[in-house]
């Protein structure tokens, strides 16, 4: 690796190469547009909702080196949009390439296992839990930690998928086989008040900031309306910034990385799992903060200042999922609604096709 990779500064008019090509990179390349940067994307597959928006797409998997070489030489530094790239191929690209964040950052927060033991090492709390790599190891771990509790694959769920409930009527080889041989989590169950997440960023410096923190609402696993700022007292939303802080100190990371955590009915504050890039649950920045995440996000990764990343109002955020985006008319007739589409070809039952932000007085 050339020695200045780490601080280098991507100045406009560099090209921004993003892996991953859905919405998230959508968002990012018109903010990184706005401040004159080029983006070239790299992903499989076509209707790519960060293609159209573009100067240059490689479409190609992300284990083909020829495509990756080929993209790293066209490119000043790298980035992503979906952290389950393989941490193999972005270790190739980081020896061509700045790689903002670096692939240890993204190889921890590829697996739950990996990420809850980070936490804890670092003095962060998570809900209690166990790796599950049999049957047997499940037996041991619900003796441990009770029921209920959740079993989760430890690589590439996401939106509930990969996901039992272990509750007193659960059949322990019901679910093991559930997880179809992956290694899995065991976690308790945590009795939680609500949901929120923060969304920081780090600077090549070492320069942090925080959105405030939000509320999560889901349904059917799948994030469904934010809250921001969340309606929490302020030496919680404190503690929640202060977590952040502290995960993308410890893990010297470079961009953005949102943490979605537990508040609990006993008022701690629990880390559940980590995303490190722009997140849904920060969507409601572009129409209600001073710096939308998807420029912080630009920002942090080109070594440029970070901004402001106070809200000037309060706002609502709903994800339009399938046909939910046939209401496009009438959401545009509301004074306060920002619609946002992500120009998804297949309007298809709970894929996220564009969301809604309803911009909201400051509450002070
Ligand atoms: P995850 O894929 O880890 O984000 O989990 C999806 C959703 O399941 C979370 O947003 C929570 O609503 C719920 N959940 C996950 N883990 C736990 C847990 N340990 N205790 C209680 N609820 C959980």
């Amino acid at each position: 690796m050339t020695q200045d990779f780490a601080t280098r500064i991507i100045a406009p008019g560099s090209t921004i190469g993003i892996m991953g090509n859905g919405q998230l990179g959508r968002m990012a390349a018109l903010c990184a547009a706005e401040l004159g940067y080029k983006v070239h994307v790299f992903g499989p597959g076509t209707d790519s909702p960060t293609e159209q928006v573009c100067a240059k797409a490689t479409i190609a998997d992300y284990t083909d080196l020829d495509a990756l070489r080929a993209f790293a030489a066209d490119v000043d530094v790298v980035t992503f949009e979906f952290e389950n790239v393989p941490h193999d191929s972005v270790k190739l690209l980081s020896e061509l390439v700045p790689v903002r964040p670096g692939w240890k950052c993204l190889h921890l927060s590829q697996n739950r296992l990996r990420e809850k033991t980070f936490c804890n090492e670092n003095g962060i709390g998570t809900a209690p839990f166990a790796a599950v790599r049999s049957l047997a190891d499940l037996e041991a771990a619900v003796a441990k930690l009770g029921r209920p509790a959740v079993l989760k694959t430890t690589e590439m769920g996401y939106d509930g998928k990969g996901q039992v409930k272990i509750t007193d009527e659960t059949s322990l080889a019901d679910a093991w086989a559930e997880m179809n041989g992956a290694e899995a989590i065991l976690e308790g169950f945590i009795s939680f008040e609500r949901e929120i997440s923060v969304i920081v960023a780090r600077g090549v410096k070492g320069d942090t900031a925080c959105f405030c923190p939000v509320e999560n609402v889901h349904t059917n696993h799948i994030l469904d309306v934010t809250i921001a700022p969340a309606k929490i007292l302020a030496d919680l939303a404190q503690k929640a910034e202060d977590i952040a802080t502290r995960l993308v100190e410890a893990m010297e990371f470079v961009g953005l990385l949102a943490v979605e955590m537990f508040v609990t009915t006993d008022g701690d504050v629990l880390v559940n799992e980590v995303a490190p890039r722009p997140h849904n649950s920060g969507h409601w920045t572009i129409d209600a903060c001073v710096t939308s995440q998807f420029e912080q996000f630009i920002r942090a990764v080109c070594g440029l200042p970070l901004g402001n990343p106070a809200h000037h109002s309060n706002a609502r955020m709903k994800n339009l999922l399938g046909h939910d985006i046939d209401d496009w008319q009438a959401i545009l007739a509301e004074p306060d609604a920002k619609l946002h589409l992500y120009g998804k070809a297949e309007a298809k039952a709970g894929r996220k096709m564009g969301h809604v932000t309803w911009v909201l007085p400051k509450e002070d």
